[in-house]
């Protein structure tokens, strides 16, 4: 299909680009995981359900109004779309949502257990990676559970013996702090493997994030 004739083309492109990095990234395995972007009040762009990264093209990328009707694209969305709106619903200044299973993050996910300061970076998520109660995949209770654990203010939740989800300003930023949970989860595992990770005090973890807003150029 010819770029002009997809409606919110570079989105959805950008969607299935970033799919095909959570597998480069091992932030996934298979079909595994999904992306959405806040087009405007009313839509989301959300990657399909269960077709090969690989495979997914701009236009297999789905255009839903916040209701969950489908308005453009001939798959179905993702599995995970109630949790995605649910999201977008209540935090405002979320404008994309990653969910991946990665595997040091998903290893504190089935232990039941938030992912502490025990690195600086955690300063991409907040405070520590909180976890979010265990509700069946694909259901709004999901959704409800991930609301419940990122509250006013992280930017990624453990979905307990499920996954990740991150919520930022961008797609961009989204898959950042998906990247920066699991290395931070890496690290605290690969530290409490040998030893008792030092976990840095609350004032220093403040600093951290103010320090964090003025980074990049
Ligand atoms: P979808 O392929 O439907 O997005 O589901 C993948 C997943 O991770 C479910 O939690
Ligand atoms: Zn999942």
């Amino acid at each position: 299909m010819a770029e002009n004739d997809i409606e919110h083309y570079e989105t959805r492109r950008a969607i299935a680009e970033y799919g095909r990095n959570l597998l480069e990234d091992d932030l996934t395995t298979g079909t595994g995981g999904n992306l959405s972007v806040r087009l405007d009040e009313d839509h989301v762009a959300i990657s399909p359900s269960g077709i090969p990264y690989a495979e997914v093209a701009p236009e297999d990328v789905l255009v839903v109004r916040t209701d969950g009707t489908v308005i453009n694209g001939d798959h179905d969305p993702s599995t995970e779309l109630p949790m995605h709106l649910a999201i977008y619903q209540k935090r405002d200044d979320v404008g994309s949502v990653v969910h991946t299973h990665s595997p040091y993050a998903t290893t504190f996910a089935s232990l039941g257990e938030a992912i502490p300061a025990s690195h600086y970076l955690i300063s991409f998520t907040g405070s520590e990676v909180p976890v979010a109660e265990y509700r069946t995949h694909a259901t709004e209770e999901l959704g409800e559970a991930a609301v419940d654990a990122l509250g006013e203010s992280f930017n990624a939740t453990l979905l307990r013996n499920h996954g990740v989800l991150t919520a930022d300003d961008s797609l961009k930023d989204a898959y950042t702090v998906a990247l920066m949970v699991e290395y931070c989860a890496r690290i605290h595992y690969q530290a409490r493997a040998i030893g008792e990770p030092e976990i840095l005090p609350d004032e220093e973890v403040d600093r951290l994030s103010s320090k964090l807003d003025s980074y990049g150029q």
